[in-house]
């Protein structure tokens, strides 16, 4: 299945979470799964997943998984929202 629908099928059936948040970090779970979302913007803070896509190793190391994109759309969500209430 397309990652992209998956990512918005997990935020339409109230799959995203925010679990906890700490200084450094964002925890959310997404169905089954925990991602956790870095404030601090640097090379050593990624987006990590805990499925086995987006936790590789190697050249595909930490990729893009339907977990990551659901957390990115569901934050951005909220801003919107915000600003619609
Ligand atoms: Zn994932």
């Amino acid at each position: 299945m397309d990652i992209f629908l998956k990512a918005w099928e997990y935020i339409n059936s109230g799959k995203v979470k925010e679990e906890d948040k700490t200084e450094s970090n964002i925890y959310f779970k997404v169905g089954k799964h925990s991602v956790n979302f870095p404030l601090k913007n640097s090379w050593q803070h990624e987006m990590v997943c805990t499925c086995t896509y987006g936790s590789l190793q190697g050249v595909t190391k930490n990729a893009l998984c339907s977990h990551k994109i659901a957390v990115l759309v569901f934050k951005t969500l909220q801003f919107k929202l915000k600003k619609e209430e």
